[in-house]
C-alpha cells in the first residue's frame, strides 16, 4: 500500500465520496487501459487525449478513487461513494502529491540530467546503490513531468534511496522537476546538441541543465562533466564535485581499455575498475556512479562489483548476434551528434574485427544547423571503419562528407530501409561489426529482424 484516502484528502481538500472510511491506495495510474491494484486514477488532458473520458476503462481495471478536474461533470455510473478529489488542475495535482509522498518517505533523492547518458547513469547510479540501500529507480525512460512524479509514487515506503531520470526539451522543466524531487546529489552528465531547437544554443542547454540546482540545498551535492568548458563555471561553487577524463577534475579515470565487452579503468591515478560496458563515455558514466557510491559510503568491493554486472535498459549499445555469425549492436534508442560520434569512437576502438560497418540514420530535432551538426559526425569516421550506410533525410550529409573524404570501402546512401538491408546482407558474416545508430522515430528496430538471427 502506498497510502489511504485520508492521505489524498490531506493532500486535496476538496473530495467527494465516503474518504471518512480509509480506503487503500496500491498505486497510481495515469493510464486507463492498464490494469491496476487498488489505484488512483489520474486522468490527464493530452494534445490527443483527454484522460478524463477513460474513466470507465480506469475503474473496470481497478482504479478505487480518482482525481477530477473542478469543473468537470462526473460520469454517472460512478458509484456515489467513490472517492473523488476535485483539483483545479490533474497534472499539478499529480505533481503535488507526488512531492507530498516524498516528503513521507523522506529517502535520499539522486537527480540524474543531462543532454546524452541520463538513462545509462541512472542505472550505473541504481546498480551500485541497490547493492547497499533499498532502492528506486526510475524505470525505462518515464523522466519526464508525468513519468517522474508516477516513478516517485511508486516507490515503496521502505525505500532507502530513489535514483530520478530527469528530461526535459526546453527551459524551466528541469527546475520543475527539481523543485518536486529536491535532490540531495544532482549529476549533469553531459551538454551535447539534443533539443537544441528549443534551447537555441550549447550555452541554452548547459543553462536549461543548471536549471537542477533549483531544488537543491546547500547541503546537496552536484557531480557535472568536468570536462565540459560550458560547465566550468560551476565548479567554482561549493558542493560542485567535477568528474572526467581531464586533469584538473577532481574525480578522473585514465588509463581506459577496451577489451570485447568491457572497459577497465583507474581512477584518480591508484584505484582499478572494469565495467561491462563498453565506450569513454560510459567511463564517465560510471564515475559518476563511483561518486555518489562513496559518498553514501557504500563498500568499495560492493561499488566494483555492481558495475561489473549491470543490468541494462534495453537498446543502448546492445550487442546482438547478427546472420552468418556477424555482430551486431544496436543502439538505435537514440542518438544526438554526440552520442552518435561517441558510438563511432567505441566501434573504432574496439577489438579488430575484418570490417565495421556503420549504419547511421536521422538525428531529429536539431532545428535550422541539423544538415551541419550531421556533418560533423562525418568527422569521426575515419579508416578503422570499412562502409558507412545512410538513411534519412539529413543522414545523407554525413555519406556525402565520407564520401569527399575517401578513406573508406564503401559509403552509400539510401532512400528505403528495405534497399540498405539488401545491401547490407552480403556483408553479414563473421569477423563483421555493425553499428545501428539513428534516433528512435527512425524505426531502425525493424531492421534489426532482418539481420538478425
Ligand atoms: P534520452 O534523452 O533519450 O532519455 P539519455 O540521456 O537517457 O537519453 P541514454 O539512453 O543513457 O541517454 O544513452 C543514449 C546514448 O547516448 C547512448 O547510446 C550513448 O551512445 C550516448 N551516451 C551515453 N552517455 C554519454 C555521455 N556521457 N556522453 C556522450 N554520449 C553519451
Ligand atoms: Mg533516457
Amino acid at each position: 500500500m502506498l497510502f489511504t484516502t485520508n492521505f489524498l484528502g490531506a493532500v486535496f481538500k476538496n473530495s467527494k465520496g465516503s474518504v471518512q472510511d480509509e480506503i487503500a491506495i496500491g498505486e497510481v495510474t495515469t493510464d486507463s487501459r492498464v490494469k491496476t491494484h487498488k489505484s488512483l486514477f489520474v486522468p490527464i488532458a493530452g494534445e490527443n487525449f483527454d484522460g478524463h473520458e477513460f474513466i470507465k476503462g480506469a475503474f473496470d481495471n481497478g482504479a478505487v478513487a480518482a482525481l477530477w478536474t473542478e469543473d468537470r461533470p462526473l460520469p454517472d455510473f460512478l458509484p456515489s461513494d467513490f472517492p473523488v478529489f476535485f483539483v483545479e488542475d490533474t497534472l499539478s495535482a499529480l505533481q503535488k502529491l507526488a512531492a507530498e509522498y516524498l516528503k513521507q518517505i523522506n529517502p535520499i533523492v539522486i537527480g540524474v540530467t543531462g543532454s546524452n547518458g541520463k538513462t545509462t547513469t541512472k542505472d550505473l547510479i541504481g546498480s551500485v546503490v541497490s547493492s547497499h540501500y533499498r532502492t528506486h529507480r526510475t524505470k525505462g525512460n518515464l523522466n519526464n513531468h508525468i513519468g517522474m512524479p508516477l516513478t516517485i509514487l511508486s516507490m515503496e515506503r521502505e525505500t532507502e534511496v530513489l535514483v530520478l531520470e530527469m528530461g526535459m526539451s526546453g527551459f524551466g522543466e528541469i527546475e520543475l522537476l527539481s523543485k518536486i524531487a529536491e535532490p540531495d546529489y544532482g549529476v549533469i552528465t553531459n551538454i551535447g546538441e539534443s533539443h537544441i531547437e528549443y534551447l537555441g544554443s550549447r550555452e541554452g542547454i548547459a543553462q536549461a541543465k543548471a536549471e537542477i540546482m533549483a531544488g537543491m540545498n546547500t547541503e546537496s551535492t552536484l557531480f557535472i562533466d568536468g570536462d565540459e568548458p560550458l560547465l566550468a563555471p560551476l565548479k567554482a561553487r561549493a558542493n560542485v564535485i567535477d568528474c572526467g577524463f581531464t586533469e584538473d577534475n577532481s574525480v578522473r579515470a585514465g588509463k581506459i581499455k577496451m577489451k570485447s565487452d568491457k572497459t577497465s579503468f583507474l581512477l584518480n591515478g591508484k584505484e582499478p575498475y572494469e565495467l561491462n560496458m563498453l565506450g569513454e563515455h560510459n567511463v564517465k558514466n560510471a564515475l559518476f556512479a563511483i561518486s555518489i557510491g562513496k559518498k553514501l559510503a557504500i563498500p568499495e568491493d560492493k561499488i566494483k562489483a555492481s558495475l561489473a554486472d549491470l543490468q541494462l535498459t534495453g537498446m543502448r549499445f546492445e550487442f546482438v548476434q547478427g546472420k552468418n555469425q556477424s555482430m551486431v549492436i544496436n543502439d538505435a534508442y537514440n542518438a544526438s551528434p554526440t552520442s552518435m560520434k561517441a558510438s563511432i569512437n567505441v566501434v573504432k576502438q574496439m577489438e579488430p574485427y575484418q570490417k565495421k560497418i556503420l549504419v547511421l540514420g536521422d538525428i531529429f530535432e536539431l532545428g535550422e544547423d541539423s544538415k551541419s551538426l550531421h556533418r560533423e559526425v562525418a568527422d569521426v569516421i575515419t579508416k578503422e571503419i570499412s562502409v558507412l550506410f545512410t538513411i534519412g533525410q539529413d543522414a545523407e550529409e554525413i555519406s556525402k562528407a565520407v564520401s569527399r573524404q575517401g578513406e573508406l570501402e564503401a559509403v552509400d546512401h539510401f532512400e528505403s530501409m528495405d534497399q540498405l538491408v539488401t545491401e547490407l546482407k552480403p556483408y553479414l558474416q563473421e569477423g563483421t561489426l555493425v553499428l545501428l545508430k539513428a534516433s528512435r522515430g527512425m524505426k531502425f528496430e525493424k531492421m534489426l529482424e532482418h539481420i538478425t538471427n
